[in-house]
C-alpha cells in the first residue's frame, strides 16, 4: 500500500515510512492513495459460529490487504501484545444493554481505547528502529490517555526512548499516577506549569525545528511523534469495526450483509475515522454516528458543515479526551470526500479565518455516511446513574456521551456503541453521578471545591456496586512517583536534551 499527503506530495510513501515520519508535506497527513476491499465476503472467512472469533486473526487478516512493508513475525508480534496485555481472550468484548451493543474497547494495561492501537504500534515502531540500525525519540503529548498508553507500549522498547509531556493539574488523578510512576529507563515523563494546548504546542514546535534535531541527531536520534494523526494508529483502528459486526453476525443478532450503526464518543476523529474507512472499504456500515461533549465542534460539521472556531473557547468537561477544538482527523476526511485541492482550500480556510463552510452538496456527502449528536456533563451524568441503576452497567463519561447519542439517534438498525475507556479512569465524576451530587465540580477550579480523592471515589463504587477494579489501578496508588518532574513551558527543550544525553 502506498501513502499520499492530503496536501500533495513530491513522492509516495510506504508504510514503514509513513509510521516513522507521520507529516506530510506542507502541514498535511498521509492517507492510503488506494483501498483494499474488505467487505463482508472477505469477512466470511472469520465466520466461525461453532467458535468463539478470533480478535488477532481479523487484526493480521486486515495488515495482510493493506501489504504493511513488514515481516510476519513483526506483525504477528505487534498483534500478540492483545494476547498478552489485554485482560480478557475477545480484546473488544460486546455486551448488550438496553438492547444496544456496547463494545469495550479498553481492556488494554492502561484501560482506555488508546491501547488498542498504541501497544501493536510501539512494537512496531520499534522493530522498525532495530532493523534500520536507528534510534528514535518518541514525543507525546496528552491530555490523559494517549500518555500513559504511549508509556506503558513503549516502556523498555529497544531503540525507543519516549519523552511525555502533561499538563500538570490538568489530567484525573489516575492518569496522573500511571504517568509519573513510570520506572522504564528509556522513559521521561514532564509535568508541564500549563494546559494541554501549551503541552501540544511545545511538541509541535520541536517536531518542526531544526536546531532540536540537529541536537537529537548529536546524540544519535531521529525523532518521531505517537499522536493520534500517525497512520500507524489508524490501521488498527479499523479492525474492531470488523470485529463487532462479525461478533453480532456469529451471535445471530444481525444477518450477514445487515446494516448496522456505530456510535463513537470522538475527539480528534481517529475513532470514527477508522469507521469510515472500514465502511469504504466495503463493511455493512449504515450511518457513523459521533457524539461530542459541549465542545461540540464535530457535532456542527456534521450538522450544519460548519467548522467555526471563531466564537469557541475549550470548555473544560467530564469527558476530557474529548475536549479538543482542532480535531485533525477531520483532514483526512475532507480529502477522501472533496479531494486535494478543495482540502487546501478549506484548511487554510480553517487556519487563517477560524472557520470554514461546506457547500449544501458537499454537507450532503458527509451525511450519507455520518450522523452526530453532543452531550452536556450533565445529560451525561444522568446515563451514568441510569445505566447503573437500571442496566447495572456501569459507563465512564466518555462513553456516556456515545449512550445519549444512541438513545437519541435510535433506528431500525442494530446499534454499536463504542466504550472508550473503564470508568476506574474517572472515578470522581462516576462517583457523583451516583450520589447525583454536581458532577461540575470535578472540574471546577475554585479553590474552595474540594473533589473526593479518585481512590475513595473507586473505594465507594467497589463496595455499593460491587463492582471490582482491576489490580493495575489499584496498585497505582501504592507505587513511588519516581517520574515526577514538573517544570516551566520554558524549560521543556533542556530538560529532553538532559533526559537524552543521559544526564539526569
Ligand atoms: C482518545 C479518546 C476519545 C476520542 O477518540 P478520537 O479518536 O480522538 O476521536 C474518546 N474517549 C476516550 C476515553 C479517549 O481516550
Amino acid at each position: 500500500m502506498k501513502f499520499i499527503g492530503t496536501r500533495g506530495t513530491d513522492r509516495e510513501k510506504s508504510f514503514s515510512e509513513v509510521i516513522l515520519n507521520p507529516s506530510a508535506p506542507n502541514g498535511g497527513l498521509y492517507v492510503p492513495k488506494k483501498f483494499p476491499r474488505l467487505d463482508l465476503k472477505w469477512l466470511q472467512r472469520f465466520y466461525t459460529p461453532e467458535q468463539e472469533p478470533n480478535y488477532h486473526k481479523i487484526a493480521k487478516g486486515v495488515l495482510k490487504k493493506f501489504k504493511v512493508d513488514l515481516p510476519e513475525e513483526a506483525i504477528q508480534r505487534a498483534i500478540y501484545t492483545y494476547l498478552k496485555n489485554f485482560d480478557v481472550e475477545e480484546v473488544v468484548p460486546l455486551h448488550k444493554v438496553n438492547n444496544l451493543f456496547v463494545a469495550e474497547l479498553w481492556h488494554g494495561p492502561t484501560r482506555a481505547f488508546k491501547d488498542i492501537a498504541l501497544q501493536p504500534f510501539g512494537v512496531l515502531l520499534s522493530h522498525l528502529a532495530q532493523s534500520r540500525g536507528e534510534n528514535y525519540l518518541i514525543m507525546a503529548a496528552t491530555s490523559g490517555d494517549t500518555g500513559p498508553a504511549t508509556l506503558k507500549s513503549f516502556e523498555n522498547l529497544p531503540n525507543t526512548k519516549v519523552v511525555c509531556l502533561y499538563p500538570s493539574e490538568g489530567t484525573s488523578e489516575v492518569q496522573r499516577l500511571q504517568m509519573v510512576t513510570t520506572d522504564a529507563p528509556n522513559e521521561r515523563v514532564l509535568g508541564i506549569l500549563g494546559d494541554f494546548d501549551d503541552a501540544q504546542t511545545a511538541l509541535k514546535s520541536l517536531l518542526k525545528e531544526e536546531e532540536f534535531r540537529k541536537s537529537l541527531d548529536e546524540v544519535g536520534l531521529k525523532l518521531s511523534a505517537a499522536n493520534s494523526v500517525n497512520f500507524g494508529r489508524i490501521i488498527f483502528q479499523t479492525v474492531y469495526h470488523y470485529w463487532s459486526y462479525l461478533t453480532l453476525w456469529e451471535r445471530f443478532e444481525i444477518e450477514g450483509g445487515e446494516k448496522i450503526d456505530v456510535v463513537i464518543p470522538s475527539g480528534n476523529f481517529g475513532n470514527a475515522l477508522g469507521a469510515f474507512y472500514a465502511k469504504q472499504m466495503g463493511l455493512p456500515i449504515d450511518r457513523i454516528i459521533i457524539t461530542s461533549n459541549r465542545n461540540s465542534v464535530l457535532y456542527e460539521f456534521v450538522k450544519f458543515g460548519k467548522y467555526d472556531l471563531r466564537e469557541r473557547k475549550l470548555i473544560k468537561t467530564t469527558s476530557p479526551a474529548m475536549d479538543i477544538l482542532k480535531s485533525s482527523n477531520v483532514e483526512r476526511l475532507l480529502f477522501h470526500k472533496f479531494g486535494e485541492a478543495r482540502t487546501i482550500e478549506l484548511m487554510k480556510n480553517l487556519e487563517e479565518e477560524g472557520y470554514f463552510q461546506l457547500t449544501p452538496e458537499e454537507l450532503e456527502m458527509i451525511q450519507a455516511d455520518f450522523d452526530a449528536d453532543f452531550c452536556t456533563d450533565g445529560e451525561g451524568a444522568e446515563i451514568i446513574r441510569k445505566y447503573a441503576e437500571k442496566y447495572h452497567y456501569l459507563v465512564d463519561p466518555h462513553t456516556a456521551t456515545a449512550l445519549k447519542g444512541a438513545e437519541k439517534l435510535r433506528g431500525d438498525n442494530k446499534m454499536v456503541v463504542y466504550s472508550t475507556a473503564e470508568w476506574t479512569k474517572f472515578a470522581p465524576t462516576v462517583y457523583y453521578a451516583l450520589t447525583g451530587e454536581p458532577v461540575e465540580r470535578v472540574i471546577a477550579q475554585e479553590e474552595e471545591v474540594e473533589v473526593i480523592p479518585d481512590k475513595d471515589a473507586i473505594a465507594y463504587i467497589e463496595t455499593h456496586l460491587g463492582v471490582t477494579p482491576p489490580p493495575q489501578i489499584l496498585e497505582l496508588f501504592q507505587k513511588p512517583e519516581t517520574n515526577s518532574k514538573i517544570i516551566p513551558k520554558s524549560a521543556i527543550r533542556e530538560e529532553i536534551l538532559k533526559f537524552v544525553k543521559g544526564e539526569e
